[in-house]
């Protein structure tokens, strides 16, 4: 909803009254939306959060490289014959940033839902499923050269979890 019409829609209810507020869906996208735009990466900014069944976040990622890596001395391409000279190698996906990010007892975990910006790669599908997360909130499809999102597909499907798509807008060739 645009501002005019959020701005309009609270005038026109009286004071008295609680307002419309974002739905938690929406706060945790939009949540993922502004910690993907900590990515470095020149081609591709993704964003995730983990979220308990109670609605507290545990935990955000975006792709980036390893803490301590300085992001001026590493290769951000994606195309080269040498893959030492592009990013794949190097980078963290925001969905396993998330994971290595949170800071609390794993088990919480357990039944959590997962925010993304993308359609999430086989590896981070693989890690989301085996930490216990339960529902995959997607902004975007994503057709990945080397992220095999047929494979992410396949394994959520097969291990029953829920995975849901916000909107439907054309897949993205970047990785
Ligand atoms: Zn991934």
């Amino acid at each position: 909803m645009s501002t005019e019409k959020l701005a309009e829609e609270r005038h026109e209810r009286p004071r008295d009254l609680p307002r419309t507020p974002l739905s938690w869906g929406e706060t945790f996208m939009q949540i993922a939306e502004t910690v993907r735009q900590r990515s470095k990466d020149p081609n591709t900014q993704t964003g995730a959060v983990l979220v308990s069944s109670d609605n507290r976040v545990l935990s955000l990622g975006y792709n980036g490289m390893p803490n301590g890596v300085d992001d001026t001395q590493m290769p951000w391409g994606r195309d080269d014959e040498d893959p030492l000279n592009t990013k794949y190698p190097f980078v963290i996906h925001a969905e396993r940033n998330a994971v290595l990010n949170f800071r609390g007892i794993l088990r919480e975990l357990a039944g959590s839902t997962a925010y993304v910006t993308h359609y999430p790669c086989n590896e981070c599908a693989k890690e989301l499923i085996q930490v216990g997360v339960r529902r995959v909130i997607v902004a975007r499809p994503y057709l990945s050269a080397v992220g095999l999102t047929k494979a992410s597909e396949r394994l959520f499907e097969m291990a029953g979890v829920q995975v849901e798509m916000t909107t439907t807008t054309t897949p993205g060739q970047d990785t």
